[in-house]
């Protein structure tokens, strides 16, 4: 049984690198897949130049003569490039990016041929997309629209359009819609605050830049692994380092293949457009960090979710596997997407820049204060954005993001919000005078510096932005930075309105701003920490100060349905409650599916490869003790190993039983909420770690010659 293991072990230790050749200098390349302004420019007529652009950057709506003549230019340009299909691209409810393909030729006419009408809109498969029961199947209606703003790029040989997906009733059926719309009520609410101080801003668009961790193995070590291969993740594995620090020097250096597997994807993301450095700094063995430059957020969500298929696709050429599961093997690092978010004006200005300028610096204060308390307040509804059947496993555990929501901003600015909560009397003096006296002209630019920093916030500020940590390694980014710029429009409109009751009861502009800010500071502070977020003691001290640390899935969705969640998304436009209360459904029913798996996956192994593997060696242990006890030779540590193996084989057959009739029992719950808690806390929460704990056990007690799956010493020092 152990063959597998070995043959596995042999080919990925006899595999050559693939060597990989630079098509020549960057900016030669980059972005020579995508059809952006700078190419359009080239192959449009100036006028239909001139309404694309007008589409990209103010979302006017494209006719369908101007959407005619780039589809035609569109089309030979693809063409030209080897493109025989397009597609409309979208992100469908699954978490995954989906696409249907259709030919540019046309057997009608014996043409190639790309019509306005089909650039503009398809009508994909709706029916096997999940919906959440928005639609019954049989009437699968549902279309993909054009989203201009985000570029059309060449992917092999088709020809991808970015899209939304939306039934015919207008319901939103993927994960781009209601980002887009909470970019708007963001860009609405934060250009209403900084027309206050300065009214040269019309436009406020939120950026993101995603720091991807991911972890790679060997192909035939991944596929040897059923669990890695069904679930993601490995539901056993004994850590050989368990309890203490792997060595360092094994994340000097990079393994040759990884290498070269680097290499070869930054090659194919640039010539998208996905303008990635990629950072070697490995936390755990074996995995690695990518990261792009930040981008308008509807396009850097693209491109994440183009840069995980680009990477599963390029990893295939060189026989390795990449995981962007949150928690592939327990005890190490898990993987997380790093959101790295900011607010930018059409003026330059980013509005989390402290800067040397008093009044830039008030406006700088009135976003940091204002994201704390959105923060604050919605702590909830973010801890639902992240939620996953993976990320649970990250969440909270050792090294991980706890699950509750807090914020660090670092000393030298918790210092200055102090300051202005305390100072009691302002008095208006001619100026920016006033703010020297509240110590915020004082703001050094150096909070950049890399050393004020908590890596174990969840949701830290880092000199210029803030960086959402707590989204899992595989999650679509649009969830979570929907809800980020949504609770930051609500709380933004709330300042807005809050400053003008100031203004109404006579106070001056800047007076009525700090007033509300100080407000704010005081009402908002139980939400900032400072110290480590991974230890016992934060874990108490927010239970006291009446912070949330839900712990699972199933029942952090609960804040989506809540009644002033449901309230905030109607007043953004963002969602309804029939949508709403869809996602929350396809949620439930895929952490369902995923609990499913796992429990699957762990009996088919503990039945068909760990007990069979176990009852083999405590043979031989048994034909050992007997020929000892022949010889009169001491024998009670054999006897001993052979009675711990009989009871971990007892735990794992009962234990693996029991599991199966828990679950038949839980599929019989109709509601999904009550079947997604029960799939929680009565098959994950009583018999996952039971079982593994065994199973680990026996990986110690068996010869490693019988031992059937490839270990992690095996899968993680790849050379
Ligand atoms: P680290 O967090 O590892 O120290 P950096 O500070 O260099 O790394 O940046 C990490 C990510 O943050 C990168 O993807 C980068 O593009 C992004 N980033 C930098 N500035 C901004 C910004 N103003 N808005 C959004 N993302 C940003
Ligand atoms: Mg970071």
């Amino acid at each position: 049984m152990a063959k597998l293991r070995f043959d596995a072990l042999d080919q990925a230790n006899n595999r050559p690198s693939v060597k990989v050749e630079a098509p020549g200098k960057i900016s030669e390349y980059f972005g020579q897949d995508v059809f952006d302004l700078k190419r359009m420019q080239a192959l449009l007529s100036p006028d239909i130049y001139k309404k694309v652009k007008q589409a990209i950057n103010e979302g006017l709506k494209i006719d369908l003569e101007t959407a005619d003549a780039i589809a035609s230019a569109v089309k030979s340009w693809a063409m030209s490039k080897g493109a025989t299909h397009f597609t409309h691209w979208f992100q469908p409810m699954t978490g995954a990016t989906a696409e249907k393909h259709d030919t540019f030729f046309d057997y009608i006419t014996g043409l190639e041929r790309f019509k306005g009408s089909e650039l503009v809109q398809q009508e994909p498969d709706a029916s096997s997309f999940p919906s959440g029961g928005i639609r019954s199947t049989f009437e699968a209606r549902g279309y993909t629209a054009w989203d201009p703003s985000s570029p059309i790029f060449v992917y092999g040989v088709t020809l991808c359009i970015p899209t939304v997906f939306v039934s015919y009733t207008g319901e939103a059926l993927d994960n781009k819609a209601p980002l887009l719309k909470a970019v708007e009520a963001v860009d609405q609410a934060a250009t209403r605050v900084c027309q206050l101080f300065d009214r040269k801003v019309t436009r406020v668009k939120p950026f993101l830049g995603c720091e991807q961790e991911y972890f790679v193995i060997d192909k035939s070590l991944y596929n040897s692994r059923p669990d890695l291969v069904m679930a993601g993740r490995t539901v056993f594995g004994h850590n050989p380092a368990r309890g203490q620090q792997l060595d360092d020097h094994y994340f000097g250096s990079i393994p040759p293949r990884i290498y070269d597997f680097m290499k070869d994807f930054e090659i194919e993301l640039l010539k998208l457009g996905i303008p990635v450095s990629t950072r070697h700094n490995e936390v755990a063995p074996s995995q690695f960090e990518v990261a792009p430059a930040f981008e308008e957020i509807n396009v850097a969500t693209d491109h994440n979710q183009l840069l995980m298929d680009v990477m599963n696709k390029v990893a295939e050429r060189h026989d390795l596997r990449v995981l962007f599961h949150e928690k592939p093997f327990a005890e190490l690092n898990g993987t997380g997407k790093h959101n790295n978010w900011s607010l930018i004006t059409n003026t330059g200005v980013n509005l989390f820049q402290p800067s040397s300028s008093a009044r830039e610096n008030l406006v700088f204060l009135v976003f940091l204060v204002n994201t704390i308390k959105a923060v604050y307040h919605y702590a909830d509804l973010l801890r639902a954005s992240i939620a996953s059947a993976g990320n649970d496993h990250r969440l909270g555990a050792n090294e991980a993001p706890p699950a509750i929501m807090s914020v660090f901003i670092g000393s030298q600015l918790t210092a200055v919000l102090d300051e202005l909560e305390k100072k009691g009397n302002i008095k208006l003096e001619k100026g920016d005078n006033m703010y020297m006296k509240l110590g915020i002209d004082k703001i050094p630019p150096i909070i950049l510096d890399n050393t004020d920093r908590n890596r174990t916030s969840p949701f830290a500020f880092t000199g210029n932005k803030f960086e959402f940590r707590a989204v899992g390694g595989s999650a679509n980014t649009a969830a979570p930075m929907t809800i980020l710029n949504l609770i930051v429009a609500e709380q933004l409109t709330q300042f807005y309105n809050d400053v003008q009751k100031e203004i109404g009861k006579g106070a001056e502009k800047k007076i009525a701003v700090v007033n509300v800010l100080r407000k704010y500071i005081k009402d908002s502070k139980k939400v900032r920490f400072e110290g480590d977020g991974y230890s016992d003691e934060w874990v108490t001290e927010a239970e006291k100060r009446g912070l949330t640390n839900i712990k699972d899935t199933p029942r952090a969705l609960d804040a989506y349905l809540k009644d002033v969640s449901r309230k905030l998304f109607k007043k953004h436009k963002v969602l309804n409650d029939i949508e709403l209360e869809a996602r929350n459904e396809i949620s439930w029913e895929s952490y369902i599916m995923k609990i499913q798996i796992e429990s699957r996956v762990m009996g088919d192994l503990v039945l068909n490869h760990v007990i069979p593997t176990a009852i083999v060696y405590q043979n031989k242990l048994i034909t050992n003790a007997k020929g000892l006890q022949e010889l009169n030779i001491n024998n009670k540590e054999i006897l001993e190993n052979i009675n711990k193996i009989s009871n971990y084989i007892e735990v794992l057959n009962r234990g693996v039983h029991d599991m199966v009739e828990e679950r038949k029992r839980v599929n019989k719950i109709a509601d999904s909420r009550e079947r997604a808690i029960a799939y929680c806390d009565e098959v994950k929460g009583k018999y996952f770690e039971k079982i593994r704990y065994a199973v680990d056990k026996l990986e110690l007690l068996v010869d490693d010659e019988d031992w059937p799956l490839v270990k992690y010493r095996e899968m993680l020092f790849l050379r």
